[in-house]
Parts: structure tokens; C-alpha cells; sequence
């Protein structure tokens, strides 16, 4: 959308003042900005507040900026020609401060004289001891007036490169291009994007004023409004694509219909269910049933913290597919999980009469080929298994449902995947994760799934008891581990296993369970191993040992991590929990609190911590609630960090900042949905704006367009 009068902005950037051909291909290879439109859309990462001053006495911090009001005292040169350079020494009320000046120290020689009261703003710097500043920017106070008022506010800092820094595109240089072409800026070079009605009802400033003030803003409030002007635009916007995609794609892809609730629901109901299910788990239950029941292809979200019962919810649709005539697959991100899965579901099947099997990379020959051919012509029910299950050729004859477990990463591509294995209609899809994504960034992420969310957990857990210890106890620790293998219990005993200083790792992890082989003596204790590295025939061996309770200790990385269920295993002991995440530590810990007794996760760190890992800890100790550790790491971490979201291309925003903006997003997704709802083609008038924002040119990515 090039609006006319703004083909000014898409101009080659060497029609700006100060811009030679040099400097224009350089920003072009390094920052990739071409335009002047894109100039603008380069935001400053950060401001220097220079509405503040300090005073000599009170500022410490080497490489802080620093901005002080006061007198050159003195001015001297030393070296002639290149070599030459300007000091100078600067004093306020508080004390003094050397300048210094290595280059065009000619130039300032001829205005800068004592006496003269100045502004100075750099960066402190200490020089024989001496707080100093080198290459300050310099303003010298107009002693005829007595307006104070300075056009500077908070000054912008731009990303830059180290070729960029060397031919004097520092923030410095960048900031005066962007100066250069904001002053020369009217109103129609910048045409609003969002219509009036939506500025007005969020009382949002317009987007040539938001430009402007984004870049040069006189004060924090000004920021802000900017701010909020652009992060509305960007995530409303990102929503409004999603909620689209998503209405089309339900008007779009038809889906089977399950209409009865018949015999193997009801008899697995009555039989084989051990407990009474939770209200959240029959609210998703009775969420799934309305969604495969009205022949729109079903893609639901079922997000639940570890041990709220997911997979039971899993098993009920498995049922009503069943009951329906169509084949179900479930998918595991680990052939230990998938085969637990199998153990446990298998025989349930059986007792109900129906079929079950296996498949991973493991199932060979002609055990594989029978599979393979079982459920082409129908005879299994329910296909268990890993990647391989969409990997091979794997042909069902009636697809009707795919869950996918623990694995919230399944993105739009691989769940393409599977709809290929079914014919003109695609199977209902369900994605199940533990990993407790804050609402609001599921929201945004999986903004074109429906979200259930199971928040309630089966009755009569006791809250898991969290501590945080030291090596110091470790005597202690052991006894404690002690009691309780003579109370019965099993124990989880984790270390952080990261990739790229394995080596160590594996060691620290061979260390740790030698030591614990001195403390824990066969054969009066049982201790077993598993990591990555190992073969997965050897890591089933021991993993089975100890779901049967035949080891007391489990030393492992963590690869025990996703889903695995002893409810026996009441300890878990977290090595160098530090080096952890709090989502991971989370899920480790979730390994533990699903039997009866009371469970206890101890996490054994370092002396010296961070402060974020200090404040980690304390999360931890503190809460069991998974989704409140979601929104503390959000805030820790920020959203591109969180597991998972890192090479999402959803989450590159410019402005917006989802830990911050939070309730911006639920605004803008709240006016998307109405408007899409009203106007689900968007032809109205007032909506012409808003349609231009769904088809716009998305390789130039959220608010790419100016101009
Ligand atoms: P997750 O959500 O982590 O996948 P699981 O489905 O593995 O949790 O369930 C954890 C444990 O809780 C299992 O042992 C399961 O049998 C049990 N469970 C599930 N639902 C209930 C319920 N409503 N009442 C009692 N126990 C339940
Ligand atoms: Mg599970």
C-alpha cells in the first residue's frame, strides 16, 4: 500500500542529506535498509534518559551513560596534527571530571574555553584513576536565556555493526539520518493504517505521530503512547491474521462426524475407568465431543500441567472415534513414553476388545510388516508410537483422530503430514502438552488451535514440598534419602545434561553416582543409570527396573523428563539446578507427587548464584502452580526464550513485548474476533484499512509498511 505523497519515503536512502552512495550500500548489506520507509521502521532497542542530571560525587559505574550540568575549568592540548588531542577538565558543585578529546580536537579547540557552562553527556570511563569521559557530546548553555527547556528527552540507541560503527554509522550516525529524514517528514508520508474507530476506542495516537515519537520522544509518556500505538497495530494484526486463518480453514476443511457416544465409550467408562474423573477433565472431554460432532475438522490445544490426567481425556476420544468406526493414532516424543503408553492402554484395550499395537524404529521384520498390514485393512484400533508412526508407511485404513503427546512444538507443517495419511477428509487433531505455556502466548501461538485447559488436578495430591540446598548438606540429604527408600520409596536423582559441554557433563553425572554407590551400598541399595548416550535397548532395561521398583535410585538426565509415571517415586533431586530453566525444573519435578504419600524435590545448587537463578529458585519453593512458573519465566526470560517459541516466526515482533503487553493482546484479540465476526469478509467501508492489514506484504514482516 503505497499511499500517494509517500513515494518520498520509498526513495533510495542517498537522497538523504548526509547519506553518500558508501554509507547507503553498507546499511544495505548490514541492516538491510534500503529505503527511507525502512530508516524509520529501524526502532531503537533502548533510550538514554537525558531529562535527568547528575553530579560528579554521585556517579561510579564505568561505562554508564552519564549527563552533568556545570564549568569548564580548564583546556589544554598536547601533539600537533593527527596526533593531537583536547583535555579538558570539567567541575560541577560536587567535583571534578577530566574530558578528553582524541579527535577533532582542532575544531573544539576553537569554542570550547574556560568558563563556559556546559551540558556534557558520554559514557564515565576512568583514566589514571580519574573519572573521565572520552568523546563527550557537548552543549554549551546559552547564558541569554534562561529557557531551560532542552529539545533533547530520551535519546534513541540504535543497533549497529561493527563495520557500520567504522564508517561512522554508530548509533550516533544513525540517529542523525533518522533525524535528518524525520524533520523533513509531512503528515501524508505517513498514512494511517488502523481506521478511526479503533484509534478512537483505544485512544491511540496516529501512526505519524507514533513514528516520530518512537524515534524522538520528549518524554516517557510520549514513548509510551507510541508504543502502545505500535505494539496495538502489530499484535492486533498478528491476531487478526490467526483468527482469519482460522475461520477459513473451518469453513474450509470438513471433518468426520463422531455422533455416537456407543458401546466401547460406555463400557471403558463403566469398567476399566479406576477413578472418578475431574470437572476439568469432563469439561475437555465434553469440549471434544462438540468439536468432532459438527463436521468441521477438529484442532484442539489440550494444555494441562504435569499429572492433571491428560492422557485419560486422550483415551475418551480414542473411544468415541472407535465408537465410530474410525482409527486413532497416538504420538510420543520418546519411545519411553510411547511405550508406557502402550503398556498401560493396551491392556485396557484388551479387556474392552479392542486392539492396540506398537511402533517405533525399534519394531522390525516381520512383527513390523504384520502391523503394517493390520492397520491398513482396519483390524487395529489405536496405533501407539513415535515419530514413526507419521516417518513410515504407515497406512490406515479409516484415520478418524491423531493425538499428539507432549509435544506442543508439533508445528503446521508436520500436522500437514498427517492430514496426507488420510483421504479428502483430515483427521481431528489433537496436540496435549504439560509444558505450561502462559495463556497468553498459547494465545499467540497457537492462536489458530482451539485451547482447553485442564487447571485442576485429580484430588488427594499433596502438594509437593520444594527445597533448595547445598553441598554443604549433602550428609544430611543422604540420610533423608535414606528414610525414605526405608519407607518404601523410589528417587529421582537429575543432572543437567546441556549439548555442548556434554563431555563434562556425562562425567559429572558418573561422578555424582559413584559417590552415591559409596553412600548407598549394594546390595542393600539398588542404583541405576540412564542418559542419552546409551543404547535404547540398555535405557528401557534400567528405565524398567525401576517403573517395577527393582532400583531404588534413579541417576539420569533428563531424559526421564517428558511424561514418564512412577507413582511410587516420591524424591526427585535436582544436580546443578541452576543450570536448569524453570519450565524444565518444573517438569522434573512433575516426575514425582503422583502417588498418595507425601513427595519432595530438593534442588542442590551452587554457592554462587545469579540473580536470576537465585530468583528461579525461589519460584520454585515457592509454587507448584505450573501456569504461574509460565508467567514468572515469561517475565525472566522474555518470549523468545520460552521453550519452544524460539523459531516460531509468529513471535518476531518489533515493538510489542508479550510479558509487558499482555493486556494490549487480549484487546486486540477480543476487537478481532468481534470484527471478524461482524464483518467476516471485511467489506464494509470502515473496514478497508483492516483488510489491507490482512493482505499485506508479509515479507516485510508486522508494521513493514510505511509510506
Ligand atoms: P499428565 O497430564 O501429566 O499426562 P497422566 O495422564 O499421566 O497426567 O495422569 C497422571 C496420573 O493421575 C496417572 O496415574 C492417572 O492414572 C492419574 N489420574 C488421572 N486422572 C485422574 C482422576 N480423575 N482421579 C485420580 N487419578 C487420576
Ligand atoms: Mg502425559
Amino acid at each position: 500500500m503505497h499511499a500517494a505523497g509517500s513515494k518520498k519515503l520509498m526513495e533510495e536512502l542517498t537522497y538523504v542529506k548526509g547519506v553518500g552512495p558508501a554509507k547507503a550500500e553498507l546499511l544495505k548489506k548490514e541492516k538491510q535498509i534500503f529505503t527511507q520507509a525502512d530508516m524509520l521502521l529501524d526502532f531503537p532497542f533502548r533510550y538514554i534518559d537525558r531529562t535527568q542530571f547528575q553530579t560528579v560525587k554521585e556517579i561510579f559505574d564505568e561505562g554508564a551513560h552519564v549527563q552533568l550540568k556545570g564549568v569548564i575549568k580548564q583546556v589544554n592540548t598536547t601533539g600537533v596534527a593527527r596526533k593531537k588531542r583536547l583535555n579538558a577538565i570539567f567541575a560541577d558543585e560536587t567535583g571534578t571530571l577530566s574530558l578528553i578529546w582524541f579527535q577533532g580536537a582542532s575544531r573544539l579547540e576553537k569554542v570550547i574555553r574556560p568558563g563556559l557552562r556546559v551540558i556534557i553527556f558520554g559514557r564515565l570511563g576512568f583514566f589514571n584513576r580519574q573519572k573521565t569521559l572520552a568523546h563527550p557530546e557537548l552543549e554549551i548553555i546559552d547564558p541569554t536565556t534562561t529557557d531551560n527547556k532542552r529539545k533533547t528527552g530520551l535519546q534513541p540507541v540504535y543497533s549497529s555493526t561493527e563495520k557500520l560503527n567504522s564508517r561512522g554509522l554508530d548509533t550516533r550516525g544513525i540517529r542523525r539520518i533518522t533525524q535528518e529524514i524525520i524533520s523533513k517528514l509531512n503528515v501524508q508520508d505517513i498514512p494511517e493504517t488502523l481506521p478511526e474507530y479503533l484509534l478512537n476506542k483505544f485512544r491511540l495516537t496516529s501512526k505519524f505521530e507514533a513514528i516520530k515519537a518512537i524515534h524522538f520522544p520528549i518524554d516517557n509518556m510520549q514513548l509510551e503512547a507510541a508504543r502502545k500505538r505500535l505494539a496495538f497495530e502489530e499484535l492486533f494484526e498478528m491476531q487478526l491474521q490467526m483468527l482469519f486463518r482460522m475461520t477459513s480453514r473451518k469453513k474450509l476443511l470438513k471433518g468426520y462426524v463422531f455422533k455416537e457416544v456407543g458401546h466401547y465409550f460406555n463400557t471403558y467408562f463403566n469398567n476399566e475407568l479406576p477413578f472418578e474423573l475431574t470437572g476439568a477433565q469432563k469439561r475437555v472431554i465434553k469440549e471434544i465431543r462438540k468439536d468432532t460432532s459438527v463436521g468441521i475438522q477438529m484442532n484442539r490445544l489440550v494444555q494441562g500441567d504435569v499429572g492433571s490426567g491428560k492422557t485419560i481425556v486422550a483415551v475418551m476420544a480414542i473411544l468415541l472415534a472407535v465408537d465410530n468406526g474410525f482409527q486413532s493414532c497416538m504420538m510420543a516424543p520418546t519411545e519411553i513414553l510411547a511405550s508406557q503408553h502402550f503398556s498401560k492402554i493396551s491392556e485396557q484395550f484388551k479387556r474392552i476388545g479392542l486392539r492396540a499395537e506398537f511402533l517405533s524404529g525399534t519394531v522390525k521384520g516381520k512383527k513390523r510388516k504384520q502391523i503394517l498390514e493390520d492397520l491398513d485393512k482396519g483390524d487395529v484400533n489405536l496405533l501407539i508410537g513415535t515419530h514413526a508412526v507419521i516417518e513410515d508407511p504407515v497406512v490406515f485404513k479409516s484415520l478418524g483422530l491423531v493425538i499428539i503427546d507432549e509435544q506442543h512444538r508439533f508445528g503446521v507443517e508436520q500436522r500437514a503430514k498427517l492430514w496426507k495419511k488420510a483421504g479428502s477428509i483430515p483427521p481431528h487433531v489433537m496436540v496435549m502438552t504439560a509444558t505450561p505455556i502462559p495463556r497468553t502466548l498459547a494465545m499467540t501461538l497457537y492462536g489458530d488451535l482451539d485451547i482447553s485447559v485442564i487447571d485442576e488436578l485429580p484430588p488427594r495430591r499433596k502438594p509437593i514440598k520444594t527445597t533448595q540446598t547445598r553441598d554443604k548438606y549433602r550428609a544430611r540429604l543422604n540420610s533423608f534419602l535414606k528414610s525414605e527408600i526405608a519407607k518404601g520409596r523410589q528417587i529421582y536423582v537429575v543432572y543437567p545434561l546441556i549439548e555442548e559441554s556434554a563431555k563434562l557433563d556425562l562425567s559429572n553425572l558418573n561422578d555424582g553416582y559413584e559417590a552415591l554407590l559409596g553412600q548407598f551400598p549394594r546390595p542393600q541399595y539398588q542404583i541405576g543409570v540412564v542418559h542419552g548416550k546409551m543404547k535404547p535397548e540398555d535405557k528401557d532395561y534400567e528405565m524398567q527396573r525401576f517403573v517395577e521398583g527393582r532400583t531404588n535410585i534413579l541417576v539420569s538426565t533428563t531424559v526421564i523428563e517428558v511424561g514418564v509415571n512412577v507413582p511410587n517415586a516420591s524424591v526427585m533431586v535436582i544436580e546443578n539446578a541452576e543450570r536448569f530453566g524453570l519450565s524444565q525444573l518444573h517438569q522434573l519435578r512433575g516426575r514425582v507427587g503422583r502417588g498418595a504419600e507425601q513427595s519432595h524435590c530438593i534442588l542442590m545448587t551452587g554457592y554462587k548464584l545469579t540473580k536470576v537463578a537465585r530468583k528461579r529458585m525461589e519460584i520454585m519453593c515457592s509454587t507448584n502452580d505450573g501456569f504461574v512458573i509460565a508467567d514468572e519465566d515469561l517475565k525472566l526470560r522474555g518470549p523468545g526464550e520460552i521453550e519452544g517459541t524460539r523459531q516460531s516466526g509468529d513471535l518476531e515482533l518489533k515493538v510489542a513485548n508479550l510479558a509487558r503487553d499482555i493486556e494490549i493482546l487480549q484487546a486486540a484479540r477480543k476487537i478481532a474476533k468481534v470484527i471478524l465476526e461482524r464483518d467476516p469478509e471485511l467489506t464494509h467501508p470502515d473496514n478497508l484499512l483492516i483488510k489491507k492489514l490482512i493482505e499485506g506484504d508479509k515479507k516485510r514482516g508486522l508494521l513493514g509498511r510505511i509510506g
